[in-house]
């Protein structure tokens, strides 16, 4: 079965409370797939087509994820969940096998959100370089979002870092309605990144402060996947101070080194 392929998140559910400095990503989102998730309805009865997707697309580690996730389990659907190189098969006729599955699974369980990640890998463009396996998937993949006319309270949400890569016949009305672009993080956002990935931390006054400095001074360019990283390093460089004798600054301490020592560049070789 594809429901619930990641037991821990589907354990406890992801809050707004863990996505930091996307709020106008959320409430966009929310807009766009509360009513065609949960009043599919509404939309017959005005004789108008229900939107049936939105890719999130931009650089990696900035929260695709994480945010499709926290407005599937705020609007209480069901969340069926395929990074898209886990679609493709082997052998021939099993990627589009494994879509149709997919598919067909998510209107049973309805209201579903289905979310493709790295959906350029099956929508890739059936250009001239295409393979035959390739364009198969596409075109199955094509078949089954139209087909969702017909299909109540399924919503398809894909995140790519590359938009370009994908066949243009995606991007029509009626398949992929919107395309939301999640960027990397301004100062105030990777604020709240950083506090949501310190929230479990003791912070004094000065630990405050030094992580405000972090996310307002040397971290441009930072993903959320890097001041989760930061954050990480920080509460580990910390503990062992701690070892080392506390003072009661070694978080704040722990933060100015960090700042020191991690630049963006060593974030992404890590
Ligand atoms: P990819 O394109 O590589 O799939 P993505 O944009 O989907 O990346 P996520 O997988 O959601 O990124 O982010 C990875 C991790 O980084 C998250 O699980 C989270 O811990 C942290 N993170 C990223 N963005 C944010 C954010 N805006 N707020 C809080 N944490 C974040």
């Amino acid at each position: 079965t594809f429901l619930d392929p990641d037991p821990d998140i589907a354990r406890r559910g992801v809050t707004f409370a863990e996505v930091g400095g996307l709020d106008g990503a959320i409430s966009r989102l929310r807009d766009l797939i509360e009513l065609p998730l949960l009043r599919p309805g509404l939309y017959r009865s005005l004789g108008v087509r229900a939107p049936k997707g939105v890719i999130l697309h931009g650089p990696p580690g900035t929260g695709k994820t994480l945010l499709s996730r926290a407005v599937a389990a705020e609007l209480g659907a069901n969340v069926l969940k395929m990074p898209a190189t886990e679609l493709v098969g082997t052998y021939s006729g099993e990627t589009e096998a494994n879509l149709r599955s997919l598919f067909s699974e998510a209107a049973h369980h309805a209201p579903t959100l289905i979310i493709i990640d790295e959906i350029d890998v099956i929508a890739t463009s059936r250009g001239r370089l295409a393979s035959q396996g390739d364009i198969r998937a596409t075109t199955q993949l094509l078949t089954l979002m139209d087909g969702l006319e017909q299909v109540d309270g399924v919503v398809i949400l894909a995140t790519t870092n590359r938009l370009d890569a994908m066949d243009e016949a995606f991007r029509r009305p009626g398949r992929f309605d919107e395309e939301l672009y999640i960027g990397p993080p301004d100062p105030a956002a990777r604020r709240e990144i950083l506090s949501v990935h310190t929230r479990e931390m003791p912070l004094t006054r000065e630990a405050e402060a030094a992580f405000a400095q972090v996310a307002d001074g040397r971290t441009a360019g930072f993903t959320g996947a890097d001041l989760m990283r930061l954050a990480r390093e920080t509460g580990l460089s910390a503990a062992r101070r701690l070892a080392a004798g506390g003072s009661g600054l070694e978080i704040a301490e722990s933060a100015r080194d960090t700042e020191v020592s991690i630049r963006a560049a060593d974030v992404y070789a890590g």
